[in-house]
């Protein structure tokens, strides 16, 4: 029997950090069964059910681990959800400490493997004497922002939003300061800090393993490969999990039969990932346009807040968000329009056959899994790093398109009526479809058993983790 070869994961709190690296484990325990994963996994607060009913899912060559879970009254109070999960993770530290010597004081790991949010684990490699690397669940452009951040923020003065020009980094499409990630919007926040700190937290490790493919960002893979060759590049992905877990039966099955009755291609699946919120304005405005365009939607609405990431560390079920509809509208659309409280079976709804686009907020998740059927795009990011996951599919890929935001802050009404009909009717929206089948058959391709980019990247990794003898033997 080939000998097992252990390597060991660490997420960092939520579902949307926890999925994405143990679909990786799983796809890289598909390809290679003679490996094992142990994961650990920090909390802030006790450790949520959708985490613990995720995990009983899992394969028998996965174990997880629990950590101690952090008091949210021990962390400060209000601040931004990129800022909460880095502190649980700092302050879960000596619990993912303790659990590294115990596992390597029975059988050596080959690698750890941190979620970007757990880079400080990275700084264990030496003591345990194996490999470490960043698992990067977003796009390439993202990690080379991350990686050039240090540079910018010695050559840049002022905010980035005030920059006349935009930003280059190697290989990808030119981005301007406004549409950097949401924490570079203020260089004197906390979660500026943190997120420099994390860029160059980052260089402790021997590479990263990224969740894009090389046909969907080779320019941007390749000008880092060249540019920063101290460190290895793996592009696996995209890896995306097969089916949307739900949060309720009925309404999936309802959704999903209402889909059945719709015309092929027609409807406009509307959601803004696990946790984006929007404004009872934007609300208002979003209900108005979908009307106003007259197309099919299928609309994720959730309860209205000012914080477009309020619900994202929130597990707690909400007051009805239909209420928050302007008045008549579900009577109004109820001929083209189903609207479902807060969460719904994406990957399913996506893949079928009546589903001709997607307004999404771009979490990188929903761009992949989008790209994986072919669905163009309608941009409405919220939060992280979504603006630029913007940029790259509307200017650099050319498979959405994005609505002009009014000086407040919201989209009107005409405008999204105007970015609806344009990608469900006319030509444009018809090339960006065009486009989008190419991409899908892409990342087909990429994760073909034999001879896909993704693949290749795993078994590179694979055979440089068997054949791990050590740090000093590695370098
Ligand atoms: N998702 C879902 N149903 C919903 C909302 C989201 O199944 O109603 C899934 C979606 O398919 C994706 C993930 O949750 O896999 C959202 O991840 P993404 O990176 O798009 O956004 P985030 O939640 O991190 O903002």
């Amino acid at each position: 029997m080939a000998k097992t070869t252990r390597i060991a994961v660490v997420t960092s709190p939520g579902l949307t950090h926890l999925v994405p690296i143990l679909e990786f484990s799983k796809r890289f325990l598909e390809l290679h069964p003679n490996f094992h994963v142990t994961c650990m996994i920090p909390s802030l607060g006790p450790h949520p059910d959708s985490t613990k009913s995720y995990l009983q899912t899992l394969p028998s060559n996965i174990h997880s681990i629990l950590l101690p879970s952090i008091n949210k009254q021990d962390l400060p109070q209000g601040a931004y959800p990129g800022v909460l999960i880095q502190k649980t993770v700092t302050r879960s530290l000596p619990s993912i400490r303790e659990t590294l010597k115990s596992l390597t004081l029975r059988e050596p790991l080959a690698a750890l493997i941190a979620d970007a949010y757990a880079f400080e684990a990275l700084s264990f490699a030496k003591e345990f004497n194996f490999l470490s690397y960043i698992y990067f669940p977003s796009a390439v452009m993202a990690l080379s922002l991350c990686l050039h951040l240090p540079k910018l923020d010695e050559q840049v003065t002022g905010e980035y939003k005030d920059l006349k020009h935009p930003i280059y980094l190697p290989g990808c499409v030119p981005v301007f300061g406004r549409d950097l990630p949401f924490p570079m919007q203020n260089r004197s926040s906390d979660a500026y800090k943190l997120y420099l700190e994390r860029s160059k937290g980052f260089s402790n490790g021997n590479g990263f393993i990224i969740n894009s493919f090389l046909e969907l960002e080779s320019a941007a893979m390749k000008a880092l490969a060249k540019e920063k060759s101290c460190f290895s590049f793996y592009a696996v992905g995209p890896i995306t999990q097969k089916r949307s877990s739900s949060n309720d039966g009925d309404e999936e099955l309802e959704c999903l039969r209402w889909l059945d009755k719709q015309p092929h291609s027609s409807v406009l699946y509307v959601s803004f990932g696990s946790g984006g919120t929007l404004s009872q304005s934007a609300i208002n405005e979003l209900a108005l346009g979908l009307e106003l365009s007259g197309q099919r939607f299928l609309w994720v609405l959730r309860a209205p807040s000012d914080s477009p990431s309020a619900a994202y560390l929130d597990n707690q079920k909400k007051e009805d968000p239909l209420k928050f509809l302007p008045s008549g509208f579900l009577e109004r659309t109820k001929e083209k329009g189903l609207v479902l409280p807060s969460w719904a079976p994406q990957v399913q709804i996506l893949s079928h056959d009546s589903v001709g686009g997607f307004l999404s907020h771009c979490g990188w998740n929903s761009v992949l899994e989008s790209v994986q059927v072919g669905v163009p795009i309608i941009t409405w990011p919220l939060f992280a790093e979504q603006r630029m996951n913007a940029v790259l599919l509307v200017d650099g890929l050319k498979v959405a398109v994005r609505p002009n935001v009014g000086e407040d802050g919201v989209v009107e009404k005409e405008e999204i009526s105007k970015v609806i009909k344009c990608l469900m009717e006319q030509d444009e929206g018809k090339a960006m479809r065009k486009r989008m089948e190419d991409l899908k058959a892409y990342a087909a391709d990429a994760v073909k058993k034999d001879a896909g980019s993704s693949t290749h990247a795993l078994s590179q990794l694979a055979t440089k983790w068997e054949n791990f003898s050590g740090i000093e033997d590695n370098n």
